[in-house]
């Protein structure tokens, strides 16, 4: 009696193993952990670039904040002159007042634009906050998916480590003239052996002749597909 289960059983443990180690060279979450990295490497360069800004406009703010003081130090100094009585020449009087109604101006002018930049610094400082928030969810994502990552990787590899003996056990009770023959036929096909299915082979899903399926079933010799020419095997 021809048994090819044996035979099968390796096909399918050698598939298996070459499923396993593509998964362990480019799994989806890999792809997923590099999108990530990428997307928080973006959002890093983004927040610091936002953040020099930000900086930057507050020293902008400092300068402004400053010339306020001085300005409004002169007025006052201005006033006091003109009120207290110390300045006599109705010329002279005429004069400060104009430079008193222009330093007043220049006052209130900047006072203006130092709210203008304290607003615009408000929603920066909004922004730079929800970025930095996302920012570390992302990172929280990235930590966990990397962990689950890694932790299939060594499941993986732990079922590759196990395929070499089972494929060992079922070699030590193979006839070896089939072992031969299917080895040869490994040059030409990937998968050599076809299950019959319906009286179909599976290997090209073309129909069987009758008389080669009465022959599969008396399981006395090999029969090949007259389609592809793979070695068909009936599991009974
Ligand atoms: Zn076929």
């Amino acid at each position: 009696m021809l048994d090819l289960k044996p035979l099968w059983e390796i096909q399918v443990l050698d598939g298996q193993r070459k499923a396993l180690e593509i998964k362990l060279k480019e799994g989806q979450i890999s792809k997923d952990l590099k999108t990530l990295k990428v997307e928080i490497e973006q959002g890093r360069a983004d927040f610091n670039k936002l953040k020099e800004k930000y900086n930057s406009i507050k020293k902008d703010l400092k300068i402004k904040e400053m010339d306020a003081t001085a300005a409004v130090e002169q007025v006052d100094s201005l006033g006091h002159k003109i009120y207290s009585g110390s300045i006599t020449n109705i010329k002279e009087i005429n004069t400060s007042n104009i430079k008193l109604d222009s330093l007043k101006s220049v006052v209130s002018r900047t006072e203006d634009e130092i709210l203008n930049i304290m607003e615009k610094l408000d929603s920066m400082r909004g922004l730079l906050e929800k970025k930095s928030k996302e920012l570390n969810e992302k990172a929280d994502e990235f930590r966990k998916l990397h962990g689950t990552y890694l932790a299939n990787q060594q499941k993986v590899k732990s079922v590759l480590a196990q395929v070499p003996l089972a494929k060992q056990k079922i070699l030590d009770k193979l006839d070896i003239d089939l072992w031969n023959k299917y080895q040869e036929m490994k040059r030409i096909f990937n998968d050599p052996l076809a299950k019959v299915d319906k009286g179909i082979c599976l290997g090209c899903r073309m129909g069987i002749p009758f008389n080669h399926l009465r022959l599969l079933k008396q399981g006395e010799e090999m029969v090949y597909c007259s389609n592809c020419g793979r070695l068909l095997f009936w599991e009974r």
